[in-house]
């Protein structure tokens, strides 16, 4: 069996370089995050070319996605040699950005004694430091250190999201995205979302002409507010690192667990990340606990698996992917793929008058087939990806072939369980249309689309190229899956010859 869970890797110092970056893409990166929190611009744009190069020198797939930071409130400096905040001592707490010593922390952050409150549990950095805030007056507050230890240079400065009054995203986080934008960056990931209404406010084109918009699941409100959210994006990440400071960190697994199917069911691919195989920062093998914290993600039903320090700067980044990609192939060969269908059956076939119901019944039903018939290979026809999501959800253990003549589409299917993303019909001259097509099936656009090429010479054109690519050979049964009106709609069993 072929790996169905994907790979995603965070680029940094470690993996910069075109050597670092082809070993990583040789073994398994699906997908390269690209952040924004570190370095300028320039640099961070010079990262998504050098992926794009070295992917197409490999002659792999592999899609971008651009990470926004969103707010970030850091302390002034404690200098490199870094200072110690002792547990049980006091320390004052003011707004400033000249210097920060065991004494007294600066905040460079204006609003910030709007923005605490007494009781409040402040992080200092990934958490190392914890301070409780015991009193705040309207030019000084002060806190009591719960947990100690050296900190250096400008450590983020963690205010509770729900009190915090910047919004994300920021708008250096808006001026970021516009150049990533127009470089046709694949994925885009939005951090400490609160409501469906910051992910709107990024008001880019729909994918697959715009980026695929991801909401990191990181706050509290994010996870009260999960359904709008759900409805407003086109991809979820369940991002542990913060989230486990903002809820309480044994809620994790079950808010995990919990995220995913919700995503799954609403066709969106989701991403499981942050320390996965954390001690490969400088380890060669992961801890037992890490293969397993992997495997689980795969049997909760995420789509991807996120590497970030272990890849970005980490003493073994290619050894990383691949190790990753050892457990989650070996977790796919497990997963309860009967089961798992049975369930999203359940959660989606419940109403026969939403407009889903036809991508639903259709795609159920290739699922179904696959199973049942043993076939080859579910090929899915897509213009915006929808069809072949729609399909990933329901896990079929059969190969997904997910066919486009976008491709901005192709690339955004990187990101999916199970699917190769391949481009196709690019003689037919339609390229302008797909990329005309909305993210949500719309009847106009389908009709054009239908016109453009008849139906059967893209049937037979689609299983030429899945045969070319040595995904089928003549005689193998497969199911083709296909949008021909205002939904998925077209269900064949076929032959090859
Ligand atoms: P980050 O997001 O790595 O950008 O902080 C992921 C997380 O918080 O888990
Ligand atoms: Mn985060």
């Amino acid at each position: 069996m072929t790996r169905r869970t994907k790979i995603i890797a965070t680029i940094g110092p470690a993996s910069e370089s075109p050597q670092a970056l082809r070993a990583m893409v040789d073994a398994g990166m699906d997908v390269a995050r690209i952040g924004l929190a570190h370095g300028t611009l320039d640099e961070a744009l010079g990262r998504m070319r050098l992926v794009r190069q070295v992917a197409e020198e490999a002659g792999r797939r592999v899609g971008v996605l651009v990470d926004l930071p969103g707010p970030k409130v850091r302390t002034a400096s404690f200098g490199q040699e870094g200072v110690e905040l002792r547990a049980e001592t006091e320390v004052e707490i003011r707004v400033g950005d000249a210097k920060s010593t065991a004494e007294v922390v600066e905040v460079d952050y204006e609003n910030l004694f709007h923005d605490i409150a007494v009781g409040d549990q402040v992080a200092l950095g990934d958490g190392q430091v914890l301070l409780q805030v015991v009193d705040v007056g309207a030019d000084k507050a002060v806190g009591v250190v719960l947990h100690g230890d050296v900190i250096h240079g400008r450590p983020g400065f963690r205010i509770p999201s729900d009190r915090l009054s910047m919004s994300t995203p920021t708008p250096e986080d808006l001026q970021g995205l516009e150049a990533f934008v127009d470089e046709s960056v694949d994925m885009v990931a939005i951090s400490f979302v609160r409501s469906g209404d910051d992910i709107r406010r990024v008001n880019l084109e729909p994918h697959p002409v715009g980026p695929l918009v991801i909401a990191k699941i990181e706050t509290q409100a994010a996870v009260q507010n999960l359904d709008d959210i759900i409805d407003a994006s086109a991809g979820i990440m369940v991002a542990r690192g913060d989230l486990g400071t903002e809820c309480l960190m044994e809620e994790t697994p079950h808010l995990q667990k919990r995220i995913i199917r919700d995503c799954i069911a609403g066709g969106l691919p989701v991403i499981t990340a942050t320390q996965m195989l954390d001690s490969m920062v400088q380890a060669s093998t992961p801890t037992r606990a890490e293969v397993s914290d992997v495997a689980n993600a795969v049997f909760d039903g995420t789509s991807a698996v996120m590497l970030s320090a272990e890849t970005a700067i980490g003493a073994h980044p290619a050894a990383t992917v691949a190790t990753m990609a050892r457990i989650a192939e070996r977790a796919d060969e497990e997963f309860d793929y009967v089961r798992w269908g049975e369930d999203i059956r359940r959660l989606r076939m419940t109403d026969a008058d939403a407009p889903t119901s036809l991508t639903d019944a259709i795609t159920g039903a290739a699922a179904a087939a696959a199973r049942e018939l043993n076939l080859a290979a579910i090929v899915c026809i897509s213009a915006s990806g929808f069809t072949v999501r729609s399909m990933a959800r329901f896990r079929p253990q059969t190969v997904i072939l997910g066919l486009s003549t976008s491709e901005r589409t192709v690339q955004q299917l990187t990101l999916s369980w199970g699917v190769t993303p391949m481009l196709t019909f690019e003689e037919a001259g339609d390229d302008t249309l797909a990329s005309q097509a909305p993210s949500q099936p719309d009847l106009s656009y389908r009709i054009a689309q239908a016109l453009a090429g008849s139906y059967e010479s893209r049937v037979a054109e689609a299983l030429g190229l899945a045969k070319e690519a040595g995904h089928v050979v003549p005689g193998d049964l497969v199911a083709v899956v296909a949008g021909m009106t205002e939904a998925t709609d077209v269900l064949r069993l076929v032959r090859v010859h």
